[in-house]
């Protein structure tokens, strides 16, 4: 059972306004003081309040840039004291958080590859014990909830309380047009095990490319999360790093616009009434879902008493075959996809499997 979060509402860290999204921007690199403070001018002008810049690059080939260093955090304390900005970068060791809190970074973010490994995260947040600043914690690399939540628990046992995440996708070896695959159902599982977790979505690097900034950033928001770090470059063709997903701060600001923002909730009190009604009948549905996933699995288990007593092996694959193909055509008539109902069989199928594996091992007897 995951831990509980004891977490500062995002809105108290004062360093985000309302309406959402709530929203970083700044370049995938700190490249040179003028880039740095060109392009966070350009965003502090057209109202962003949080800027973003990787001083330290985790890339995939030794030689490309690797980030210009200590050296970038002078840049960004020029930011925050020339325009008021508050200012972020990634950190990927517990030095590059000391590093961080001497420069007065405001607020840090651990990348996808950092999340990943546990012994790096655990030493990030043994280093921010006892400081105050906010920290993002991208999704690991691979969709796996419980590193990601690991990570986040790492963190709010080292006191850490201003804590958020940032959904960037997953790597996949399906090909797909999308940089690195959404996941989407890995982030609303997400939401609803912790909904005060302040959620941003990163659509440049999910989506690798300038053309799906957009429908990405509106999908994000039609899921409610809070916010976006979007990556933006005064040159984004001449960035040494992710030139192709980079937009200018005034094609930020016109992504911005585009976006229908849907309340997350309302107080109309017709709207409260009718969407009461129909909670309360998926409540009454999802009650008999449960029942009769209880009856099934006690017939399940009686033919498993069966087959034990004339001593038949549990798998006959011939016959699961029979159950889903009757189930896809069935499927049809109520509505719902060949895929889903895959899914939810195959789920079921398992727990049958099991529960009549355990009569036959003798752990179960009724
Ligand atoms: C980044 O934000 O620049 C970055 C490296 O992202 P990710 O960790 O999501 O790959
Ligand atoms: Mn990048």
């Amino acid at each position: 059972m995951a831990a509980t979060l004891d977490i500062v509402p995002i809105e108290e860290w004062g360093f985000f306004t309302l309406p959402r999204p709530m929203v970083i921007a700044g370049p995938c690199s700190a490249e040179s003081e003028e880039q740095v403070m060109e392009t966070a001018e350009d965003l502090a002008s057209r109202g962003i309040h949080v800027f973003r810049a990787g001083i330290w690059k985790p890339r995939t080939h030794p030689g490309s840039f690797e980030g210009i260093g200590v050296m970038g955090l002078k840049w960004l304390r020029r930011v925050k004291e020339e325009t008021g900005m508050k200012v972020s970068t990634e950190v990927a060791s517990a030095k590059h958080v000391y590093e961080c809190l001497k420069y007065g970074i405001d607020m840090v973010w651990i990348g996808a590859r950092t999340t990943a490994n546990p012994f790096l995260v655990q030493e990030i947040a043994e280093a921010l014990t006892d400081t105050d600043i906010p920290v993002l914690v991208k999704n690991p690399v691979n969709p796996d909830i419980d590193l990601w939540i690991g990570a986040l628990e790492r963190l709010s046992r080292a006191g850490v309380r201003k804590l958020g995440v940032i959904h960037r996708g997953f790597s996949t070896t399906e090909s797909i047009p999308y940089r690195n695959a959404p996941g989407w159902h890995l982030a609303i599982e997400l939401r609803t095990r912790y909904p005060h977790l302040p959620f941003f979505a990163d659509p440049s690097h999910m989506g690798g490319s300038r053309d799906y900034l957009q429908e990405i950033s509106q999908k994000a928001m039609d899921l409610g999360l809070e916010g976006l770090m979007v990556e933006s470059h005064c040159k984004p063709d001449a960035a040494l790093s992710d030139s192709k997903q980079q937009v200018t701060p005034e094609a930020l600001l016109e992504l911005l616009e585009s976006l229908q923002i849907r309340d997350a909730d309302t107080d109309d009190r017709q709207y409260r009434e009718g969407i009461d009604q129909l909670r309360a009948q998926i409540d009454i549905l999802d009650e008999s879902i449960l029942y009769n996933l209880g009856s099934r699995m006690s017939v399940s288990a009686k033919i498993g008493e069966y087959k034990r007593d004339h001593n038949i092996a549990i798998l006959q694959a011939s016959r699961w075959d029979e159950v889903l193909k009757a189930m896809h055509s069935k499927a049809e008539k109520y509505g719902l996809s060949e895929k889903f109902i895959t899914e939810v069989y195959n789920a079921i199928h398992e727990e049958s499997v099991r529960v009549q594996n355990e009569i036959l091992s003798g752990g179960k007897k009724e």
